[in-house]
């Protein structure tokens, strides 16, 4: 394929996300070239391709932080041509031609082996956005917070993230507590899982320092006033993963959850996330996703549906996944 599409953006005036033919040779330097099968649809994807925010480092850029596919060329010894790979993460999409197009080249050690039990169209189900939700739980597991003890909360959870780390802390037996602001999209929480389903304004409305002790844990998705709204309700000694700011990058708190409480705040990172974490979090994913609630929460999509849809994540419109077919 000597030419194929891919969506490119241009920084002028207007900014642009175009679909158009590519050649090989304007592709980045890298070791392996991949037939890229699916990328998905991130938030962060959304800001690359309006230009509502500052993401993407130098133009004309590809973007899409995320793919799966074939690789059809490989100059480093741990892939071969016909491995299935993965790739998340390292700034590919930002500051490397990224995932929304037919082909890529990258470095190998961006790549990982496609998890035994995941098809490609299931990990790009899964994307950035799920693997990030993996590595939230898996941060919360490591300071100590269980299925056994008091109930969990998702915030965003009608969103990627949110979504996914619902239906896994469901499938690990935690009573989970899912926060939206749609909740026109109750029964599909309940579908994911969730115990409960609360307002996003009870988040968001004045809270004291601290409110009654509720929640055990917590996964953040969204940021602002909701992770302030969630702190002062952490039960004593529990954990708050955050990873988002979908709703706000701003966090006007106190500090007595942390000194009356010893609550946790902890910050969860995917782009430079270590390669053998990333591999324990991608196993995870494979063994404690539901896979039937992956599918139902996945919508498939072409490249050129894309740019509408940047625009619906950046407006809380994207229910659960979208994956985007390069086939
Ligand atoms: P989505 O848009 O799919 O989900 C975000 C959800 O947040 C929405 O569905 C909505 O949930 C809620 N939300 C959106 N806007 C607002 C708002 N203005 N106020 C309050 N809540 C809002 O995005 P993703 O799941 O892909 O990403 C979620 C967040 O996680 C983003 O901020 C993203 O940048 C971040 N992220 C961080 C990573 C990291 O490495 N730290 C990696 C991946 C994502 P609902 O409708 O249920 O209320």
């Amino acid at each position: 394929m000597a030419s194929f599409k891919a969506l490119v953006v241009e920084s002028g005036d207007p900014y642009t996300a175009l679909l158009r033919d590519v050649s090989l040779d304007e592709l980045p330097p890298g070791e392996v070239l991949v037939q890229v099968a699916y990328s998905s649809l991130n938030y962060k994807d959304g800001l690359a391709v309006t230009g509502a925010g500052k993401v993407i480092r130098s133009f004309p850029m590809v973007p899409g932080i995320d793919f799966a596919g074939t690789v059809l060329e490989s100059a480093s010894p741990d892939f071969r041509p016909g491995d299935e790979v993965v790739l998340t993460g390292w700034g590919v999409g930002e500051r490397h031609w990224g995932g929304l197009s037919q082909m890529a080249r990258v470095k190998a050690e961006w790549l990982v082996p496609k998890p035994e039990g995941l098809s490609l169209h299931q990990t790009m189900g899964i994307g950035t956005a799920g693997f990030t939700a993996m590595l939230c739980v898996m941060a919360l597991e490591e300071h100590g917070v269980g299925p056994e003890g008091r109930e969990v909360l998702v915030t965003g959870a009608a969103g990627g993230v949110g979504s996914i780390a619902l239906a896994v802390l469901a499938k690990l037996g935690y009573r989970v507590v899912a926060a939206t602001g749609r909740p026109q999209e109750r029964p599909y929480l309940e579908s994911l899982g969730a115990a409960e389903v609360l307002e996003r304004a009870v988040l968001t409305a004045p809270a004291k320092p601290l409110e009654s002790e509720r929640f055990a844990g917590a996964v953040d998705t969204v940021g602002g006033a909701v992770l302030a709204g969630v702190l002062p309700r952490v039960a004593y000694g529990g954990s708050v993963a955050a990873c988002g700011n979908a709703g706000g990058a701003k966090l006007e708190t106190t500090v007595f959850p942390f000194l009356l409480r010893g609550v946790n705040l902890l910050g969860v990172e995917s782009v430079m996330c270590p390669r053998e974490r990333r591999l324990r979090a991608w196993e995870r994913l494979a063994r404690d996703l539901p896979l039937n609630l992956l599918d139902a929460s996945v919508q498939t999509v072409d490249l050129a549906a894309v740019p509408e849809l940047a625009q619906q994540i950046l407006a809380g419109q994207v229910r659960g996944r979208v994956v985007v077919d390069l086939g």
